[in-house]
C-alpha cells in the first residue's frame, strides 16, 4: 500500500507560487472534494492514472505524471527517480521554526541547522497561529528545495497599513546552500459593501453574511462609545458596512479599514463614517460630522466613589455651613488622575487650600481643577489630550484626608462635576477647519452606505445620541 500523503503529493509539480491553497479550495470548492475523493481512491487501488482519478485542480498546482499499474514497480520507480514533494502545513500556536520544518517533511540536518537561525523564519513562527499555508518542496532525502510563506502582519497593525503583501522565499542554490529572500508586492485596495441581517449573536450574523472577522472587530470598536453592539442588538436588526478590501490579482486576500456602517436597532439608526483629517489621524463621526469617540470622560479617575459631592455641606475642616465647589473622589495616594477632556494647563503647582493642583482650560469655555495632587506631571502651557495624566491624588493643601477634588467651570462658573456630560459636546469636533473636505470625502461613502443598505434616497443625515 502507498502512502496516500505520498501520493496525493508525489505526482504535483509546484508550478508556481501564489498564496497558497485556501484561496483555490475556497473558490473551487467541488473541485476540491473531488480532488479528495480521488486521493483516496488511489490510496486504496493504485492502479488508476493519477490524470483520470483526479480532476483538474486549480492551475498553481498541475499534474505532471501519471502512474502504472503495479505498486511494487511504481515504488521501484520512484525511488530512482529524482522525486519531490510538496508538502503544505500552517503555523500553529507556540510553533517553533524546528516544529514547522518537521511538519514539512525537511529532516536534512544542514537545513535544519541553518534555518532555525533564518530571521524571516524566526519571525514567522512568532506571530503565532496562521491561517495562511506554509509550502515547501522536499525531496526524498528530506532536503528541502524551496519554500514559500506569507509573512503575517502584526496582530495590532493598522487597517490602512496592510496594504502591502509580504512573501518569504527559500530556495537551494546550485551548490546546496539556502538563500531566503523577503518580497514585497502592493495590494490592490477595493470596497466592499454587505448587509448583515440579525438572527442572533452579531458575529456570526457578520460571519454568515462573508463579512471579514477583523472588519467585525473595527465595527464593535467604531460603536462602543455608544453602545456595545454585541449585547445590544437583537432578531431583526440590520448592519450595512462598507469596507476597504486588499486584493492580490484579483483575490480578496486581506481586509483593511472599515470604512461606513450603520446599525438600524429597534428604529433606531445609527451610523459612522470614516474620516482622517490633514494631520492624518482618522476617526468615526456620524454623516453630520460629530465624532462618534466621546471627547470628555466621565470622571478624572475612571472607577472612583464619590465621598463628597458638589453644592452646600458643612465644610469638614473649618465647620462652617458653605460652598462646596466640587466633588471629592476616593483615591489613595499615588492614583492616577488623567484630564477630561483635551486642553490646555493653565495652572500646575501649589495654591493655597488646593495644595498641589492643576487647572486645565478645554475648548468651549470649559475649566477643570484637580487638587490635592501628591505629584503634577504637566507643565502650565502644556496641551493636554482626553485621558492623558496630568498627575497622581494626594492629600496635599486643607485636605482631611488622601482623595482628589474635582471642580468643573462653564463659561467661568461654577458647575456640579457630576452633570458634565450635560454641558459638554457629546463627540470629537472634525478637525478644525476640516469640515468641507469632511463632507466631500464622506459622500461617496453615504452613498455607498445607502447602496449596501438597500435604500436608494440619499443617506438621511442621522443623530447618534
Ligand atoms: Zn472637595
Amino acid at each position: 500500500m502507498v502512502d496516500a500523503r505520498r501520493v496525493k503529493t508525489v505526482a504535483l509539480r509546484l508550478q508556481q507560487w501564489s498564496t497558497g491553497l485556501a484561496q483555490p479550495l475556497r473558490r473551487h470548492p467541488r473541485r476540491a472534494a473531488a480532488a479528495v475523493g480521488g486521493v483516496l481512491l488511489l490510496s486504496s487501488a493504485a492502479a488508476f492514472a493519477l490524470s483520470e482519478v483526479q480532476p483538474p485542480l486549480p492551475p498553481r498546482v498541475m499534474v505532471a505524471a501519471a502512474f502504472d499499474a503495479g505498486v511494487q514497480a511504481q515504488s521501484a520507480a520512484l525511488a530512482d527517480a529524482d522525486m519531490h514533494y510538496v508538502q503544505t502545513t500552517a503555523v500553529r500556536r507556540q510553533d517553533t521554526v524546528q516544529q514547522l520544518l518537521r511538519r514539512l517533511g525537511v529532516t536534512d540536518p544542514a537545513a535544519v541547522r541553518q534555518l532555525v537561525q533564518d530571521p524571516h523564519l524566526r519571525a514567522l513562527v512568532a506571530v503565532g497561529a496562521q491561517a495562511e499555508p506554509v509550502r515547501a518542496v522536499v525531496n526524498t532525502q528530506g532536503e528541502l528545495l524551496q519554500l514559500d510563506a506569507v509573512l503575517p502582519l502584526p496582530a495590532d497593525t493598522d487597517p490602512d497599513a496592510v496594504a502591502v503583501w509580504r512573501t518569504l522565499q527559500v530556495r537551494a542554490a546550485a551548490d546546496g546552500t539556502l538563500q531566503s529572500a523577503i518580497s514585497e508586492r502592493p495590494l490592490q485596495p477595493r470596497t466592499r459593501l454587505a448587509n448583515v441581517p440579525v438572527r442572533g449573536a452579531l458575529l456570526t450574523a457578520l460571519s454568515q453574511s462573508g463579512v471579514p472577522a477583523a472588519v467585525g472587530q473595527q465595527l464593535v470598536k467604531a460603536f462602543a462609545p455608544q453602545m456595545d453592539l454585541r449585547r445590544s442588538l437583537r432578531k431583526g436588526d440590520q448592519i450595512a458596512l462598507v469596507y476597504a478590501m486588499h486584493t492580490l490579482d484579483g483575490r480578496d486576500v486581506r481586509p483593511g479599514r472599515l470604512l461606513a456602517a450603520e446599525v438600524q436597532t429597534r428604529g433606531t439608526l445609527r451610523q459612522a463614517v470614516w474620516f482622517a483629517g490633514a494631520d492624518g489621524k482618522g476617526a468615526y463621526y456620524t454623516p453630520a460630522g460629530q465624532g462618534l469617540e466621546k471627547a470628555w470622560a466621565n470622571s478624572p479617575i475612571p472607577g472612583a466613589k464619590v465621598t463628597s459631592p458638589f453644592g452646600m455641606r458643612l465644610h469638614p475642616v473649618s465647620g462652617r455651613r458653605e460652598m462646596h465647589e466640587g466633588v471629592d473622589f476616593a483615591a489613595h495616594i499615588g492614583t492616577p488622575v488623567a484630564s477630561v477632556a483635551e486642553g490646555r494647563v493653565k495652572f500646575a503647582g501649589v495654591q493655597s487650600g488646593y495644595g498641589n493642583v492643576v487647572k486645565i482650560v478645554h475648548p468651549g469655555g470649559f475649566e477643570t481643577v484637580y487638587a490635592h495632587l501628591s505629584r503634577i506631571a504637566v507643565r502650565p502651557g502644556q496641551t493636554v489630550s482626553e485621558g492623558q495624566l496630568v498627575g497622581h491624588s494626594g492629600n496635599t493643601g486643607t485636605s482631611t484626608g488622601p482623595h482628589l477634588h474635582f471642580e468643573f467651570h462653564v463659561a467661568g462658573r461654577l458647575a456640579d462635576p457630576l452633570r458634565m456630560a450635560s454641558y459638554v459636546p457629546q463627540g470629537k469636533p472634525l478637525p478644525p477647519g476640516e469640515k468641507a473636505a469632511f463632507f466631500a470625502a464622506t459622500a461617496v461613502l453615504r452613498n455607498q452606505l445607502a447602496q449596501a443598505a438597500g435604500r436608494d434616497e440619499p443617506t438621511r443625515l442621522a443623530r447618534v445620541d
